[in-house]
């Protein structure tokens, strides 16, 4: 049996009359750029992660890279992230000409860790922590950062927080006792709807949530080349439209998301169910849901990833065995060529860089089938028996 990593068509099916027609809509309207898809999905996004607005662009990096603009970052500046996540979150800070500043993980969740940051902000000189412009925690994988404690840490020091939600759209997590989903509690919230993520276009898109109209209105300001009377530019921004016929493609199935996360959720749990039964003592660990189970969405597991030892011949194994498996992610930022000027050396990160060993994502997507999850921990239990 052949096992993907991940299939776009059980979806699809599912929906392809309503998307072709939604598609075709947007077409036949000859309005290509903004107008009223935008406008419904801005309001609909808002309305689901419980925010007061929502700002589309064209993906999940211009997403981070426009809250970043709206924050004035630029050289000089630091902003503080997570050492392992997908390269977007730190190569946004570096192309403007900011430095990125890293952060190592909580073990478990592989979440940044709210002690180092709280440590590496209390190390720095006063100069430096001044210059501090944005935290940004990811919420890798589909399960929310520690953001109770991340936000205590951000208003003491006065620091704004960006929320790379890109792959935990409908997360949740508590804060102070209330359940606030992933986008809702930072300053803004970046989503991806890259076709991979639980809520994917048929393209590339973005949004970013946000609570303050402040902040929205720069947003989108920005998102159109910083001018408000066309042709007239009192500040600076880019081309950061999201395409209105991802917007269409993103509103039919926005009503499904929950159920997809339900899904995704199930096929988790059966995982989970699995590896215990094998018992494979250790060799496999299965993901670690640091949230509570009363809340609906303490992890939508965009990624199922499990840490396994000999990760790289397992994975292999696999391969060899027909089943499609990922590393997310093999290098941590401090270790890529990009940012070995900033002086980062092997040893600096040690729970980053045992993750990045580790670590290795499993086919979860909806519509697989439960003969495919056997079939996987089969293989994988047969690997370390052999
Ligand atoms: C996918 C992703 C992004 C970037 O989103 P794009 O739409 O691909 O630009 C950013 N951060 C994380 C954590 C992601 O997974």
């Amino acid at each position: 049996m052949k096992v993907p990593l991940l299939d776009l068509r059980p979806p699809l099916e599912e929906l392809r009359n309503e998307i072709v027609e939604a598609v075709t809509q947007v077409i036949d309207s000859t309005r290509y750029i903004m107008g009223p898809e935008i406008d419904g999905l801005e309001k609909e996004i808002s309305a689901y992660c419980g925010t007061n607005d929502a700002v589309g662009v064209s993906s999940g990096t211009d997403a981070l890279l426009l809250a970043l603009m709206v924050l004035d970052v630029g050289p000089g500046d630091f902003v503080l992230t997570s050492n392992f996540s997908f390269f977007a979150t730190a190569g946004v800070v570096a192309r403007l000409h900011a430095t990125p500043v890293f952060v190592d993980i909580d073990p478990q969740t592989l979440n940044i860790d709210p002690e180092s940051l709280s440590r590496v902000l209390a190390e720095m000189d006063s100069q430096t922590r001044k210059r501090v412009k944005a935290i940004i925690p990811v919420h890798l994988y589909g399960q929310c950062a520690d953001m109770e404690a991340i936000l205590k840490i951000s208003s003491e020091y006065n620091i704004p927080v960006i929320e790379d939600g890109a792959q935990a759209i409908g997360a949740e997590c508590e804060i102070d006792g209330q359940i606030r989903s992933a986008g809702s509690s930072g300053d803004f919230g970046c989503f991806s709807f890259f076709p991979s993520k639980n809520l994917g276009g048929v393209g590339d898109g973005g949004i970013v949530t946000v609570n303050n109209s402040e902040m929205a209105d720069q947003l989108r300001l920005k998102r159109v080349h910083g001018g408000e009377r066309k042709y007239y530019h009192r500040v600076i921004g880019g081309n950061f439209r999201l395409d209105p016929i991802q917007a269409a493609v993103i509103r039919v199935k926005l009503p499904h998301l929950n159920k997809w996360h339900r899904q995704r959720q199930d096929n988790a749990e059966h995982y989970n169910k699995l590896f215990a039964e094998k018992d494979l003592g250790g060799k496999v660990r299965t993901p670690f849901v640091g949230h509570s189970d009363n809340l609906q969405n303490p992890h939508i597991y965009n990624q199922y990833v499990i840490k396994a030892e000999r990760r790289d011949e397992l994975q292999s194994f696999l391969a060899e065995n027909d089943i499609a498996s990922e590393v997310y992610y093999p290098l941590p930022f401090h270790l890529q060529e990009c940012f070995l000027h900033l002086g980062g050396k092997t040893g600096d990160f040690p729970v980053s860089e045992a993750a990045a060993e580790e670590v290795l994502a499993l086919p979860v997507y909806p519509g697989m089938t439960k003969e495919m999850r056997e079939t996987v921990v089969e293989q994988i239990a047969k690997y370390y028996q052999s």
